[in-house]
């Protein structure tokens, strides 16, 4: 019997990647993974709770999604048509890049995508079987735009992923410079609007209708509802018709369709929340500056920090007082870093608190 030849059946690199492992263990401040840290208001809770008491558990959700994306389409000011919703936005970066895989005759395929930056971007399309062209930020991690117009003349990428704001970094793209990409660009190019509502600035979604090569993504993961796996790709119809042909018939739970709408259709609340975080996370930055640690400067829900090379020893130090932060090591550009979401102000403080003792004891 001839036992199975992995190497040859695996994509490229994909041995050399790690799978997703969170931090095991029970961590009574969890600030790794930019979710929200308040929960839905109750009045919310309640409706979704009602909601799913009547639900028909012996039948197939819809498979369209209508309910859901309608409330999506009424709340960002778009036609329904033009939204196609996901377990997470992670499935519909899936669902793109299986669609566009041979595009423009090339192979492999390639997608630009600035770094660092999410992810995901890359461990899909690697998957997928792309090719992908990384244009690393500016040190002071800024875009470079002149690098990223150059990769987009020259690889002619399928995709461009931009996460705006960056995770991790916190970087924003302006209007001009995400103009200047979709001008210049004859491939997609993908807003993911992941951190958006704590941008402070418009949503590209209304600009769909009027730029073909333009997509976005917006999640509810990040406002109050990672539990519901809910996301949404914003883009023409001629486009997401043959994303439908990839998307999985039934991809969306009745639990996640009704929830989701019901979510969306109350998102009013979400707001005083979002404002909430924005007001901590510049209370953070600040009070982590005032302890000499670097701070770059971010406009989505999490902070990107260091402190001389001893990033790894905070991220332990903190843990072991019950405090979860995302440790990044050998980041492109940045080097070690840690991630830190903004908590509630109580758990901002016990953070800070933690932060002072290993400063003290000589950190
Ligand atoms: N985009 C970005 C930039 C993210 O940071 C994340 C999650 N960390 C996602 C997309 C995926 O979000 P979800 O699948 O939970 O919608």
């Amino acid at each position: 019997m001839s036992g199975i030849d992995l190497p040859r059946l695996l994509p490229e690199g994909l041995a050399r990647l790690s799978a997703y492992t969170p931090p095991e263990g029970d961590y009574p401040v969890r600030l790794d993974a930019n979710e929200s840290p308040f929960p839905p208001d109750p009045v919310v809770l309640d409706q979704i709770g009602r909601a799913l008491e009547k639900m028909s558990l012996n039948r197939y959700p819809d498979p369209y999604s209508r309910g859901l994306r309608s409330a999506f389409a009424q709340r960002f000011q778009c036609s329904t048509q033009q939204v196609m919703a996901g377990n997470g936005s992670d499935e519909l970066i899936g669902f793109l890049l299986w669609t566009l895989r041979a595009s423009q005759g090339q192979s492999p395929p390639v997608v630009v995508i600035p770094t660092p930056t999410f992810a995901m971007y890359s461990i899909a399309a690697l998957v997928a079987g792309y090719k992908v062209h990384e244009v690393p930020l500016t040190s002071g991690l800024e875009p470079d735009m002149e690098g990223m117009l150059r990769a987009v003349r020259e690889k002619k990428p399928s995709i461009v992923f931009l996460s705006s704001p960056n995770n991790p970094t916190g970087t924003f793209y302006s209007r001009e410079q995400v103009d200047a990409l979709l001008g210049s660009s004859t491939g997609l190019v993908v807003v993911d609007e992941a951190y958006g509502d704590f941008s402070g600035e418009a949503s590209w979604v209304a600009e769909v209708s009027n730029v073909d090569n333009l997509a976005v993504l917006r999640t509810l993961s990040k406002v109050g509802a990672a539990a519901l796996r809910c996301g949404f790709l914003v883009a023409g119809c001629e486009l997401l018709d043959q994303v439908n042909k990839v998307r999985f018939p039934f991809n969306l739970s009745r639990y996640t369709q009704v929830a989701g709408e019901i979510f969306l259709k109350n998102y009013e609340s979400t707001r005083s929340r979002v404002i909430a975080v924005v007001r901590e996370r510049d209370r953070l930055e600040a009070q982590l500056q005032r302890l000499s640690l670097k701070v770059f400067p971010s406009r989505g829900n999490f902070l990107l920090v260091q402190h001389q090379g001893k990033e790894e020893a905070l991220w332990r130090f903190l843990q072991d007082g019950g405090i979860v932060v995302k440790f990044l090591p050998c980041l492109p550009v940045a080097g070690d870093a840690l991630r830190i979401t903004v908590g509630t102000p109580e758990e901002n403080d016990q953070l800070m608190d933690r932060l002072k003792d290993f400063l003290a004891e000589g950190g």
